[in-house]
Parts: C-alpha cells; structure tokens; sequence
C-alpha cells in the first residue's frame, strides 16, 4: 500500500510543506507541496533527501539503563519511576538549583522544548541550556533593551521593500526566509530594487548583488558606526520617524560626532565612496536588513546587534513596513529574562545571565556542574541534543557528566552523549510524531503547520512530549484534571480548547 502524506521538512527553520510517498509503512520519496501556503512548492536539495535522517542507524527502540559499564533494556515503568525517583531525591536534597535540562535545539519540532521546559519549571529550576544562548545571546540581549522584551524580534518584511540588506548573510545557501534562493534573485533580477551584501567572502548571495561591500573579517561593528556617522554626519537622518518613535536619540547623537567614517573605511578595507553611496540610498530608501551569524557570531556581536538597531531606526526603517517588523507569534520563543531582575537567576559557578530569552549558554555547563558549589549542577536532562559533538570542549564534557548523580538522554539514536548517560530514552522522530514549530517569522500572516506521524516508530519509541508529562505525572506535578474536561474533549474543538483555557488559567499548578 503506497499514499503521498503532507508533512514539513525539520531540517531548517523555515519548515517548508513537503509531500512524502509511504510505501508499506516506510518514507520512499519526497517532493514540494505546492499547497503548502508558506514554502508555495519551494524545497532544497536538503528537504528532497529527507529520509536519509529518518532511518539513522544505531535507532534506540528501547529505554536503556546504565549498569556498569553496559546498559541494559529496562521497561519504561521503570525507566520513568527510577528517574523521577532520583530527580525527587536531588532536588530534595540540594535544591532546585541543581537541575539542568539541556533541549529544545530542534528545527523541526517544538513540542519537546514546550514541555521539557514545563517538566524544568515544574521542579523549581531556571538552568535551561540551550543553543540560542551562544548563537544570539547578543541579538536577544540587545531585542530586549530595545524592544523591551528578548523574544521580539524585528525580521526583514523584504517583500515590501526596495532594497534588501544581507549582513553576514548567505541566503542563497542557508536559506532562513521562506524560498530565500527565489526571492533573493527575485531583488537581484529586478531593475526597480536592490540586493546589497556585506560579506568580506563573494559568497553565492554577494555574487548575485547589486552591491557587495567586501568588509575585512571582524570589522563590521566599525563600518556600521561609519555609516551611521555619515548619515548622521550629512543630516540624512529621518527626523519625523525619529521625533515619533525614538527616545534617547540626542544622547545617541553624540556618541557619533566627530568620527572619522573615511579611517574607519581603511580599517574596514572598503571604498569610503562606496559607503557613502550606499548610506544615501538607506537614506532614501525602504529597506530592510538580514543579518545572519555572520554577524551574530562574529566579533563584537552584541555590538553588531545594538548597531544595526541604530542604524534602521535613524532611517526609519524599523518596525516599519518594507523595513524590519516585529512578526507575529502564535508561541513566543523564550521568555523575556532581563538581568537586572534578581528573580532572573545566573549559573552560579560563572554568573552568567539568561541573556537570550532564558536559554543559558552550554559551553559553561561544565564548569557548572564541576564546581564546588554547594547548590553545583548534580542532575541532567538531555533532549534531542548531543552537546559533546554540538558544543565547545568535549573533554569538559566528558569529565562532567562523569561528576553527575544522574544524567538522562533522550534521542532517537545513541549519541556519544547519550553513551555517558545513566539512562537512555527512545523517541519517535518528526515523523511518527505529531509536532509543530513556532517559527512564525512572516508579517502580517502567521502561518503554523501541524503535523501529525506519517510511519509508526520502531519498538518502544515514545514522543518527547509523552516522556516529560510521565514524569510530571510520577512527579506529581499534575493536578487533578476535571471530568468535564475529558467530556469536553470529546466534542467541539473551540469549545474545548476555551474550556482548556478558562481551566489552565484558574489552575496555577497547570
Ligand atoms: S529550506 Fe530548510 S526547511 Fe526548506 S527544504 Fe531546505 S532545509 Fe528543509
């Protein structure tokens, strides 16, 4: 028996719909979905050869317990009890402090992160470990003092714009924007707009440019204070966007007056005539920009990030149509986790904030659980996340969790990290599951496909979600759900759902 299913490709945020041919329980082909509202047909090579990820080998299909030096099938009963047992009897013992859960890396599922980090805040801790708090610490840092909250973010609106700005960017290859390829040749082709790119490599985007200014490595924080000294210096700036929506811009002033932008260009290894050029048609026209790690883990990045606010808000191009908006959500990604508010806790062996929206950065996990610190790091919950292949310092790693009472993996292969773990937790892949993300960065439409499984998993595998919510239950972290409610889960979708709601609300433990 074969059947096309509609599904998303998880390899990349954007999560374009693809359609999978099933032949006798098994994903054989894959082509775009050309009803899929947000992707409209578009998949890369990436997305065209997703099933080769999703018959790894070395599949768990059993939960697994460290005895010795080998691990041996246990059923999950047990596997559940004895783990909520010893989180219960660590926490107990040295405070919730002590916990860590390492997860919600994915690209293609958040339900895992949405309840680990429900489980995490069910024990008493904030030590939620996760990539975004090294990749866009800085980034987040700065949304905050800007926007005031960490998790908004202002992402390019390119389809309403007449310039596009790609900072550190390489769409053309790393996608990050629905069809990027086709719409960064969609400016590139257009007489009316412009692609620029600032990239010191003629990267595939810089390649199809109007404009590329080829900066020298680490030396983006200086061409952009330039080019805000310029505009500024010119009196280019867009005064009736900055009288209406800026505070703070005379002290901001000051900070740029009497730079020399033409030094600063030799620095950089740029034409001053080139950046000047260039700061007159952000002057005079609506664009917006697409940073990209180039920017957000190059040097000075949190710097990068504050600079570039600067310099589209003396434009007036931020949180403007055709410029960069603040897109709608339908689940913020993150909290807002300001450091200045003492309720928000740092790693306690290296004081470290949650800068970005309450993720704190894994690469000083080690130190964390290898100190002498009453209230150290003792237990772990990894999920979905192999940190000695992901993160700096694998022999840290090795030697720390080595320290751990208890360390838990949970993955659907066994990962190095998950061969140092006390257990081992099989779960069903992004096909056998159902599964969203909340990467809704398009403006003003917010688009969210659910998905729901296409195979069956292997063995025992069970969804992430299912995991965390067994040991919220042995935890005893779930209240009594009323009976109403399951009688209403029978019926009308909405009027569950509100009734959900109304309950969630008035239950705090919920
Ligand atoms: S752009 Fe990203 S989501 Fe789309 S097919 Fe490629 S890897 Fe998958």
């Amino acid at each position: 028996m074969k059947e096309w299913e509609k599904t998303g490709c998880v390899l990349c945020a954007q999560n374009c719909g693809l359609e999978v041919l099933v032949e006798d329980g098994r994903m054989v082909k894959v082509k775009p979905d050309k009803e899929n509202p947000r992707s409209e047909g578009y998949a890369c090579r990436k997305g065209l050869n997703v099933i080769y990820h999703q018959y790894p080998a070395d599949r768990l299909t059993q939960p697994l317990k460290r005895v010795g030096d080998r691990f041996e099938p246990i059923p999950w009963d047990q596997a559940i009890e004895e783990i909520a047992e010893k989180m219960r009897e660590l926490v107990g013992r040295h405070g919730p402090r002590c916990l860590a859960y390492m997860g919600a890396s994915t690209q293609g599922g958040h339900f895992e992160g949405a309840f680990g980090l429900s489980l995490l805040e069910g024990m008493g801790s904030h030590y939620f470990y996760n990539s975004a708090g090294q990749e866009f610490s800085g980034s987040f840092w700065v949304d905050g003092r800007v926007l005031g909250k960490q998790y908004l973010h202002a992402a390019a609106n390119e389809e309403n714009a007449e310039m596009y700005v790609a900072w550190g960017w390489n769409g053309m290859e790393s996608h990050q924007i629905p069809q990027a390829p086709k719409v960064l040749r969609g400016f590139s082709k257009d007489p009316e707009r412009l692609l620029v790119a600032i990239d010191p490599r003629r990267s595939e985007t810089a390649a199809i440019a109007d404009i590329h200014l080829a900066v020298r490595p680490g030396t983006d924080a200086l061409l952009m204070k330039a080019m805000i000294a310029t505009i500024l210096g010119e009196g280019w700036e867009n005064r009736e966007y900055i009288e209406r929506y800026v505070e703070g811009f005379e002290t901001i002033r000051r900070w740029f007056e009497g730079f020399d932008a033409r030094e600063a260009a030799q620095v950089c290894e740029l034409d001053y005539d080139e950046i000047h050029r260039l700061c007159r048609l952000m002057a005079t026209k609506r664009w917006c920009l697409h940073p990209d790690l180039g920017i957000y883990m190059g040097r000075r990045s949190t710097l990068n990030s504050y600079l570039m606010a600067i310099l589209m808000a003396i434009c007036g191009v931020f949180c403007v149509r055709g410029g960069n908006v603040i897109p709608g959500m339908l689940v913020p990604l993150g909290r807002h986790a300001d450091e200045r508010d003492p309720k928000n806790w740092r790693t306690l062996a290296t004081n470290m904030p949650a800068a970005a929206s309450g993720a704190f950065p894994p690469s000083v996990m080690p130190e964390e659980i290898l100190s002498d610190h009453p209230e150290r790091l003792h237990a772990v919950y990894i999920s979905g996340c192999n940190p000695l292949r992901a993160y700096p310092d694998t022999t840290a790693y090795e030697e720390a969790f080595g320290r751990l009472d208890l360390l838990v993996v949970s993955d659907i292969v066994m990962s190095e990290t998950a061969r140092l773990a006390h257990y081992v937790l099989p779960c069903r892949s992004y096909y056998e599951a159902w599964d969203s993300t909340f990467f809704q960065h398009n403006w003003p439409g917010i688009f969210f496909q659910l998905r729901r499984p296409i195979v069956e998993p292997p063995g025992q595998c069970l969804e992430a979600s299912q995991i965390y919510t067994l040991l919220a239950d042995r935890l005893g972290l779930i209240p009594e759900i009323p009976a109403e409610l399951y009688e209403a889960a029978t019926g009308d979708r909405l009027l569950f759902g509100a009734k959900l709601m109304t309950w969630v609300a008035s239950e705090p433990q919920a």
